[in-house]
């Protein structure tokens, strides 16, 4: 599969001469499948300019838009999707039963015709919304496994496995640190998914100095995501969903300490910072 990134900020859009080499665009990832079948795990503003060149290629093929929970910054891009406002597109939004018809209540509310001009029943595209359930579901050429991740409201993580190719596991949004039995628990699922997984693509919004003050935000920080990622065998890390606060030269040093930590634990992996329009064949 070819994974594509196309928005890594989290929270809120970051744009400004001080984030042009990470991105200022909130969390969109694309995901071709070996068979052609696109997916794309949610719809922040990324989803804009990933749309543009979607229409540009003409390809007309259907579309799975994979939805990890209902907050704004991972869904306020739909409305500048330009696939939904052609005819001969079909697009499947899909959540875990948990979350879809939040997602749904959701996208026909920020597109009601007073919040934004054009209401969602005017899109032309052919747009379907699917119940994912809440463990393993088939796309295409790719098996999903969903996970819960600790996130106010919830969150949900996909692993996608490709026939005879690779495996990613998308988790953004999450805090390994949760407190609770709970979130042991989903701690514990989640190191389970990085069985097997060649990249982990996981939220590292805070530094580990700035956890203590954003417990119970929902959030993790790269040490956190390294030592799970390192136990499991995963090969590649990227660190998702950068503080909207964050510059790129604090990005760089983000990654050098992570790539330091990687180093004094003595763990086998390579681990980046994700930069928008980063690209990695699995
Ligand atoms: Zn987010
Ligand atoms: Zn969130």
């Amino acid at each position: 599969m070819l994974v594509t990134l196309w928005g890594t900020r989290g929270s809120v859009p970051a744009p400004g001469p001080a984030t042009v080499r990470y991105g200022g665009n909130t969390p969109c990832v694309e995901v071709q499948l070996i068979d052609g079948t696109e997916l794309i795990l949610d719809a922040g503003t990324g989803i804009r300019a990933l749309g543009q060149k979607l229409v540009r290629e003409g390809r007309r093929g259907p579309i799975f838009v994979l939805m990890s929970h209902a907050h704004w910054d991972h869904v306020h891009g739909f409305p500048f999707f330009q696939p939904a406002y052609e005819e001969g597109w079909q697009i499947h939004v899909a959540g875990s039963s948990h979350s879809i018809k939040a997602i749904k209540d959701l996208l026909y509310t920020q597109m009601d015709g007073l919040s934004f001009p054009v209401e969602f029943g005017q899109l032309r595209a052919e747009i379907t919304f699917m119940d994912m359930g809440d463990s393993v579901t088939r796309i295409r050429s790719a098996t999903l496994q969903l996970g819960m991740c600790s996130h106010p409201g919830g969150c949900c993580c996909f692993r996608i496995s490709d026939d005879s190719e690779g495996t990613l596991l998308h988790a953004t949004d999450n805090e390994l640190r949760a407190a609770g039995r709970d979130g042991e628990a989903r701690r514990t699922t989640l190191a389970g998914l990085c069985e097997g997984v060649d990249v982990l693509i996981h939220d590292a919004q805070f530094l580990p100095e700035e956890m203590p003050t954003h417990a119970g935000w929902g959030h993790s920080s790269y040490e956190d995501v390294i030592d799970m990622a390192a136990e499991a065998g995963v090969k590649r890390v990227v660190l998702f969903h950068h503080d909207p606060d964050r510059t790129d030269e604090q990005i760089d040093e983000l990654s050098w300490r992570a790539r330091d930590y990687v180093a004094k634990c003595g763990h086998n992996l390579i681990c980046d910072a994700a930069r928008e329009g980063m690209q990695f064949s699995i």
